[in-house]
């Protein structure tokens, strides 16, 4: 049997270990994935941790992944070997429940799978997913620009599109991480008049370069004030990771605005209820979306130019890679490559 190489974890809060496996075999309606590069997620801490109901170890991590299909099992239909393929968050679902009879797969009630948590993910040379987890990558994109855009990506272009903000409209991106250099990316090319929010003066060059024409320093600027200057937010993305930080721009929400939340700090949103009221303002949540959202996602970034900024660790250096990751000092994306 050929063997892989697989960056596991045996047990919560194990360390991360190199190991040697078999290369698996793509069961009905999966196929085999050649890795060429996975992203480290902040949420890869859900398996590092044990912090996910019921997983179950070993696992290997990983849910950014970005390869090329190498074998495809019996029932597949409208992949073949060969293709460019990405997995993200979304990584099957059980195809039975109300959520799913509505097409709305990402919130699938019963079966949600996670690589990297339901199954064995991408931080390995080979990795199985079912097929109706698959997103083509476009040619323009190399497999380490694609990995970003199946999490971090797909998640900020899904919640920005589906905010009900029209072109021209403010749209506030609150945060300059992993997440939020996209957001801004994303916002500007969909032509949402774009303000970058986060803290301190370095960070304005950077944002402006990304696209925002607006940039905020939460530190030395009130939000809020500053917002309701240009007419108040009709979307306010929230990347940050701090809940105080997210609650001090709902001020700034313009009448139907809303506060769309894709970070998740570790401290509560504090929220005063009667800023809701008079401008009908609304709080929510975004999880990423389905496999065709992420394809969406990447030609939208092949078409535009939006681009992850990332550090590149080798497959070998896993534990390294995410320790980057979760010092929150990355640049801003952490991806592995397997040198497939
Ligand atoms: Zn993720
Ligand atoms: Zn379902």
């Amino acid at each position: 049997m050929a063997k892989m190489r697989a960056v596991q974890i045996a047990q919560a809060n194990g360390p991360f270990e190199i190991v040697e496996r078999e290369i698996p075999q793509p069961g009905v309606g999966d196929v085999r994935i050649k890795v060429q590069a996975c992203g480290i997620c902040h949420s890869d801490f859900l398996t590092k941790e044990g912090r996910w109901p019921g997983i179950r170890y070993p696992r290997v991590p990983g849910h950014e992944i970005a390869g090329i299909i190498d074998d495809v099992g019996a029932g597949v239909v409208g992949w073949s070997a060969g293709q460019r393929a990405g997995v993200g968050w979304h990584g099957g679902h059980c195809g039975h429940c109300n959520s799913c009879r509505r097409g709305d797969f990402v919130t699938c009630l019963i079966a949600p799978q996670v690589p990297g948590i339901s199954y064995d993910g991408g931080y390995a040379d080979y990795m199985i997913a079912p097929a109706g987890a698959l997103a083509l990558i476009p040619d323009e994109l190399p497999a380490v620009e694609a990995a970003p855009i199946m999490c971090a990506g797909i998640t900020t272009f899904n919640a920005l599109r589906n905010s009900g903000a029209r072109a021209g409209d403010v749209v506030a991106i609150v945060g300059i991480g992993g997440l939020g250099h996209l957001g801004i990316q994303f916002a500007a090319k969909m032509g949402f008049h774009t303000i970058a929010v986060a803290r301190g003066a370095t960070k304005e060059p950077l944002a402006k370069k990304l696209g925002a024409q607006i940039y905020i320093d939460s530190q030395a600027q009130d939000v809020a004030a500053e917002l309701l200057k240009l007419g108040g937010a009709k979307v306010i993305l929230a990347t940050a990771t701090s809940g105080k930080a997210m609650t001090a721009t709902l001020g700034g929400l313009g009448v139907n605005g809303k506060l769309i939340v894709v970070g998740a700090p570790a401290d509560p949103l504090e929220v005063p209820a009667g800023l809701l009221i008079g401008g009908r303002h609304a709080i929510m949540g975004w999880p990423s979306g389905s496999s065709i959202d992420s394809q969406d996602t990447m030609a939208f970034s092949a078409w535009t130019g939006v681009r992850s900024m990332n550090e590149v660790f080798p497959l070998d250096r896993a534990a390294e890679g995410y320790d980057r990751m979760m010092s929150g000092d990355a640049r801003f994306r952490v991806v592995l490559t397997t040198g497939s």
